[in-house]
């Protein structure tokens, strides 16, 4: 990402307050990343969702002249717990520091929120947290959110099933997706001669299908009996990662554009 003084404008983190306060008067978007710290396997660090996603926003809110806030880095991610460095908030706190960090965006008078997530766990915990909020302060603040993980968003799947390289089922997590997203942003953070070492090991819900399947609950997943890859990372690589990264920010950026114009009909209404 290169940066022009435009992006003093569009990253909460480095505005002053009084610019926060011009972007509220001009109706802009906000975007929080959530992400989590988990086990990504033995070749990608335990940052990855939270890089990724953040990556990701920075780069729509730049291109959109929209904003973003610092991501969310702890997600819903106790699934992980019995690999070391996994930490994770349980369901109900991640449900209630979403809502306050939505609450504090609404508090300072802004009006679109949209969260942008890249844990796929945390999403059944963003529903019950805009739901509530919605409820609460819907009559008071007049605002519209909207939230989806990433790699959901309208036209992000057609573009993923051409660009791979893998099958069907290479797409989960630690897998041709994230491993080539970390090649193509941090390439210094993959363990490549670890990453020669790992498995494909296929998952049912690749990332490109609309595929309906259970929610299946058991016990914890160990790192005695899997190294923690869901898809295949060996057919990764940092040109497809570029390929996948900018596609996904001009898809986002799309949608970014129409919900800053008020243009929500068309993903909400079947016509
Ligand atoms: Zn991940």
């Amino acid at each position: 990402m290169s940066y022009d003084s435009k992006s003093l404008d569009n990253i909460l983190a480095n505005m002053t307050w009084p610019q926060v306060k011009k972007a509220v008067k001009k109706g802009k978007v906000v975007i929080i990343p959530t992400g989590s710290i988990e086990q990504h396997a033995t070749a990608l660090p335990l940052d990855v969702d939270s890089n990724s996603v953040y990556s990701i926003a920075e780069a729509v809110a730049i291109k959109t002249g929209q904003i973003v806030t610092p991501p969310l880095v702890f997600g819903a991610s106790s699934l992980w717990r019995q690999f070391p460095g996994t930490m994770y908030l349980r369901p109900e706190t991640f449900k209630m520091v979403i809502e306050d960090l939505i609450y504090s965006l609404l508090e300072d008078g802004f009006k679109k929120i949209f969260i942008l997530n890249g844990h796929r766990p945390n999403m059944w915990y963003l529903d019950p947290a805009v739901t509530d909020i919605i409820d609460k302060y819907i009559e008071k603040y007049k605002f519209i959110i909207a939230f989806s993980s990433y790699w959901d968003m309208p036209g992000v799947r057609d573009d993923l099933a051409k660009l791979r390289k893998g099958e069907i089922g290479s797409m989960g997590h630690a897998c041709e997706a994230e491993t080539s997203i970390q090649l193509h942003l941090r390439p210094h953070l993959v363990r490549r001669d670890e990453l020669k070492k790992l498995k494909p090991s296929k998952v049912m819900w690749d990332w490109t299908l609309d595929r309906p399947m259970p929610q299946i609950y058991t016990r914890h997943p160990s790192p005695e009996r899997i190294t923690g890859v869901m898809g295949d990372p060996t057919c990764a690589s940092a040109e497809s990662g570029e390929k996948f990264f900018n596609a996904i920010v001009n898809r986002i950026s799309q949608f970014i554009s129409d919900f800053a114009a008020g243009k929500t009909d068309k993903y909400v209404l079947l016509k």
